[in-house]
């Protein structure tokens, strides 16, 4: 939980303002449908009030004694709004479910664009646990309510407009009188927002922290019980779900005072314009239609408004997960334009920090020198990864440079860096899908020739065997973490970048075989640069050349023999590995 608050801090979150741009854009991308539903929706509205209307009309008719022929008629117009009514309302509807299915579609589409843009480095920052949140849960409850509630409750919003302007055409004194609730109302919601958002926070909060607390209680039953805890676990379930129920009442409570103000107000509206109506009626100001007209216009306003702020609150929460979302997209990316002259890769005094915490490299040069085989070296917490992800570009230096070809390796567009320089680290995805789409992901022109060869270089005598459209992924093919290397380090063949940098990209797969793995990966890439982190000193003896890191600096440099005879660092730890 702490971890995700202090990540969550490093993500921007778009401000209200933002928040409306993000939304008109949603709009404006699919204009058409939009401007289609607002037409659908206000014509059903429209047909809605005519009946009311229509029915004045038939009430003032018959006192001034129109002909059978004509009530008829407009009777029949009534029916006829009715059916029209019907028919629009589920057009409209079903532009709206087209138009929030489709701007749902394009806000996930959106996010997930962007993030796969993003750095690397940026992404590791921001924490997956952040980002992955406002990637799924907060798109889902966006694209939710632009596909179920937005839709009913656009409905039921252009209705109430309607219904007002209708009150005001029947009799504008009487749409004033209808309009007096509409300031409380309005007053009454704000209040309840407020209050609410931070009532429901804090009410998912406790039930979160009664899981926790619960879970941990049955997952340490057994410390629980050799300890003697039983008591105090329970106090703190109780405690716990004590805290819980007083916060879900305190929902319920400020739920329910909301919706007492809305009932009575909607009262009060009705009670007011059936009163004015009357008094005029009986003044001789207003003739029967019209008070009958007025009175049942506003009868109807209730439904859709109580639809409109019954939904308040996901529409809070949709705001809250669009803000989290549009901060994704705030994020600033310097556009990477350089472009390399060739593939000379170095580090030249380089020194590196983590966020703001104390520099890890010291004022650190490396130059790995075309079609070499470099292999890095040192104590754990050396900065050997470092390097590796300086010289990936997934960093930038705080001082020095890291360059390709002349250019700062973070300033190169990156499919224009990937296609120069890989990095493969312990990590490996290997996505649900075939064997074959696991593997043209390195490049997407390669024919299956190709891709068979990349497997044989990287020894993946099975994956050969299984053929390129089996199915990898845990439903399907399950892969140990060897295999998953393998898969790795074969799209680094088919790749068939200039400069392959490894930090400890066998460690996964037993020394026997990573021994091979190795060998058949040395041989693959023959010609390339080669910059090795490695995690065993077996893998050094071969190496073109050997840099030795301690506490961010290189220490020693040269070939397995002098660094040797020069019994320095190296020396030291060859021989503890030899276990001399
Ligand atoms: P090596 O690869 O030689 O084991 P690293 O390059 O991983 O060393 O780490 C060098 C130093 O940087 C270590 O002190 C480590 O704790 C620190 N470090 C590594 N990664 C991070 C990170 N993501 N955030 C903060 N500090 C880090």
């Amino acid at each position: 939980m702490g971890a995700d608050v202090a990540t969550a801090a490093r993500l921007p979150i778009a401000d209200a303002r933002q928040v409306r741009r993000a939304f008109m854009r949603l709009l404006a991308a699919d204009r058409g449908r939009a401007i289609q539903v607002l037409v659908l929706y206000t014509l059903a509205a429209g047909c809605t009030v005519a009946v009311p209307m229509l029915l004045g009309r038939v009430v003032d008719g018959i006192g001034a004694g129109w002909s059978i022929e004509r009530i008829n008629l407009v009777c029949g117009l009534i029916v006829a709004a009715v059916a029209v009514q019907f028919v629009l309302s589920r057009l409209g509807r079903r532009a709206g479910y087209r138009f929030g299915e489709r701007a749902a579609a394009r806000l996930r589409e959106g996010v997930v664009t962007k993030v796969l843009g993003l750095p690397l480095g940026r992404v590791e920052q921001a924490g997956r646990g952040d980002l992955g949140t406002r990637t799924a849960a907060d798109v889902n409850t966006v694209a939710d309510l632009l596909r179920d509630n937005g839709p009913t409750v656009a409905t039921a919003l252009i209705e109430v407009v309607v219904l007002y302007v209708a009150t005001f055409l029947i009799d504008p004194l009487l749409g004033l009188c209808a309009l007096v609730t509409v300031p409380p109302l309005l007053l009454a919601a704000r209040r309840y927002l407020r209050r609410a958002s931070g009532a429901f926070l804090a009410q998912r909060a406790a039930m979160s922290e009664a899981a926790e607390t619960l879970s941990a209680s049955g997952a340490g039953a057994r410390t629980v019980a050799a300890l003697r805890l039983q008591q105090e676990r329970r106090e703190a379930g109780h405690a716990r779900a004590e805290t819980m129920y007083r916060r879900f009442m305190r929902v319920l409570r400020l739920q329910i005072e909301f919706f007492l103000v809305l009932l009575w107000l909607n009262r009060f509206q009705l009670v007011i314009v059936v009163a004015a109506a009357g008094l005029w009626y009986f003044q001789g100001g207003l003739s029967l239609g019209t008070a009958v007209a007025a009175i049942t216009v506003t009868v109807r306003i209730a439904n859709p408004t109580n639809a409109v702020m019954v939904q308040l609150n996901e529409f809070q929460q949709g705001a809250a997960s669009l803000a989290r979302i549009e901060g994704v997209n705030l994020i600033h990316v310097e556009p990477r334009t350089a472009v390399p002259e060739g593939n000379d890769l170095r580090l030249d005094a380089v020194t590196f920090g983590y966020g703001d915490g104390p520099d890890v490299l010291h004022g650190l040069s490396l130059h790995p020198r075309p079609g070499e085989r470099l292999v890095v070296v040192g104590p754990s917490g050396a900065g050997k990864s470092t390097i590796a992800r300086l010289l990936a570009g997934i960093d930038r230096p705080r001082t020095g440079t890291a360059t390709l070809g002349g250019v700062p390796v973070g300033d190169i567009a990156v499919e224009e860096l990937r296609r120069r320089v890989v990095l493969v680290t312990q990590e490996h995805y290997v996505f649900t899908a075939t064997l074959r789409e696991n593997l043209v992901l390195a490049a997407p022109d390669a024919d299956d020739d190709r891709l068979v060869e990349g497997l044989r270089r990287v020894d993946a005598g099975w994956a050969v065997a299984a053929g390129l459209d089996t199915m990898l992924g845990p439903e399907h093919r399950p892969l140990s973490t060897a295999e998953a290397q393998q898969i790795a380090l074969a799209r680094v063949v088919i790749a068939d970048p200039a400069i392959v940098i490894l930090d400890e990209a066998t460690a996964g797969i037993d020394p026997a075989s990573a021994g091979n793995v190795e060998a058949a990966l040395a041989a693959a890439l023959a010609g390339r640069t080669v910059i090795a982190i490695a995690h065993q000193l077996q893998a050094a003896r071969s190496a073109d050349r050997i840099a030795v890191v301690e506490r961010g600096r290189i220490v020693e440099d040269g070939t397995h023999e002098e660094l040797l005879a020069a019994g320095g660092v190296y020396g030291g730890l060859w021989h503890a590995w030899q276990g001399d």
